[in-house]
């Protein structure tokens, strides 16, 4: 009898303490999977593939998004090539006040800083051109040359290249002629029309703009001082000769079509390409050239972005 009793009693307490066990690992990987971002974004209103995109982000980047509320538009941005995280911010803002919109150009207006006013003082303030990189340096609505920036190594162009007087820094120089003699072989003539242009010269040139036609007009057809690219002595205007010697005329000649299978070859890239006006600041402009060397020239022509949104995503990236 006793014994049979002691028996029971085991039975009862074996089972209750598995069932203590099997509760208190249920309990332990409920709790642990509460402080998951998984169960947190969920939490949120998430669905499984927004989370999975999400959560391949790093930590910090994952607890920004945790301290928004659901946002449909997030993830989506996050697929995007050009996504930038430190922008996530202005281009929710962007997109808001901007909601015909493909995310796509959202992400390149913001990337580039088209998000703010040209020549917007805050920004442009922050957004100093980066010397470091010689051939890489940015000049454009946002991003300024000091008044006594001039480089180094300018040299003198000769006429057989160019209309007029024209200097161009040395590197570019060199570049050009091999692009001339290559272009020259298949009977097509580069010629420079406009180089190297100093920070007085821009001054003068948009001053009298605006004095005549007021400065709305001015920023219309001028870069202001310390603005231009020309500055850098690393950009240059092509016509040729005949019907393509004026610059609006230029895109219909075969030097045009020849420059856009090949520039990049010697480091040159179209710097304000048709139906990127927004992103560069500039109308299209067929004959301007600016040299970045053989390299990133390559990359830009084959990614088929601006450099503006190249070195946004790019060069910001490797200097951080
Ligand atoms: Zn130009």
């Amino acid at each position: 009898m006793k014994r049979r009793r002691i028996k029971k009693q085991v039975y009862v307490v074996g089972i209750i303490l598995l069932l203590v066990i099997v509760l208190s690992i249920f309990g332990i990987r409920y709790l642990l999977y509460r402080g998951t971002n998984e169960y947190k974004l969920k939490k949120i209103g998430y669905q499984p593939e927004e989370i999975s995109i999400i959560e391949t982000l790093e930590p910090d980047q994952i607890q920004t998004i945790l301290d928004k509320e659901y946002n449909v538009t997030i993830p989506k941005l996050l697929k995007e090539k050009y996504f930038i995280f430190q922008n996530l911010d202005r281009y929710l803002t962007y997109y808001n006040d901007h909601k015909d919109d493909d995310l796509t150009h959202v992400v390149s207006i913001v990337n580039v800083g088209a998000d703010h006013e040209y020549y917007d003082k805050d920004m442009v303030v922050k957004t100093k051109t980066d010397l470091k990189n010689e051939y890489l340096i940015l000049v454009n609505k946002f991003h300024y040359l000091d008044q006594n920036f001039a480089p180094s190594d300018i040299v003198a162009v000769r006429n057989w290249y160019a209309y007029g007087e024209n200097e161009i820094r040395k590197e570019v120089y060199e570049q050009f002629r091999s692009m001339f003699n290559a272009a020259a072989e298949e009977d097509l003539k580069l010629i420079i029309t406009s180089s190297y242009r100093d920070y007085e010269f821009q001054d003068t040139l948009w001053n009298n703009y605006a004095n005549s036609k007021g400065e709305e007009w001015a920023d219309s057809v001028a870069a202001r001082p310390g603005y231009s690219e020309h500055q850098t002595g690393l950009s240059l205007d092509i016509v040729t000769d005949g019907e393509g010697s004026s610059m609006d005329s230029f895109d219909q000649t075969d030097e045009f079509k020849w420059l856009s299978k090949n520039a990049h070859k010697y480091g040159f890239i179209l710097r304000y390409p048709e139906g990127k006006e927004d992103i560069t600041g500039y109308s299209y402009e067929s004959w301007h050239y600016r040299y970045v060397g053989v390299e990133t020239a390559t990359k830009i022509h084959d990614l088929g972005i601006t450099f503006d949104e190249y070195y946004a995503y790019y060069q910001n990236e490797i200097e951080a």
